[in-house]
């Protein structure tokens, strides 16, 4: 049994842009993997942590109001704010790269 289906091009050219279009699993946006290149992905090689401030006052120093674990930031670069844009650049790796 063949089963045939009728695609019409409008279903053609979303399949075709779906193909294109991949998310990325280390920044979690779509890029388009024609377009992408060793600076299209921003992100921090390290993880956003949570830790005692003990030997860690390089990064800031705690208020007297802070709890201990107050310190937050990134392992890799020493960024506060979970949003703060990415230390480091590379290509982008889709779900489907190993
Ligand atoms: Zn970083
Ligand atoms: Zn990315």
């Amino acid at each position: 049994m063949e089963e045939k289906k009728i695609i019409g091009d409008e279903e053609e050219k979303r399949m075709a842009g779906m193909e294109r279009e991949k998310i990325c699993r280390r920044c979690k946006c779509s890029y388009d993997v024609t377009s992408n290149s060793p600076s299209s992905c921003r992100f921090h090689p390290s993880f956003f942590v949570s830790r005692r401030h003990d030997d860690q006052k390089r990064y800031y120093e705690l208020g007297p109001d802070d709890p201990p674990y107050a310190a937050k930031f990134y392992d890799c670069c020493g960024a506060e704010d979970p949003d703060a844009p990415g230390c480091t650049t590379d290509l982008h790796i889709s779900y489907d790269d190993n």
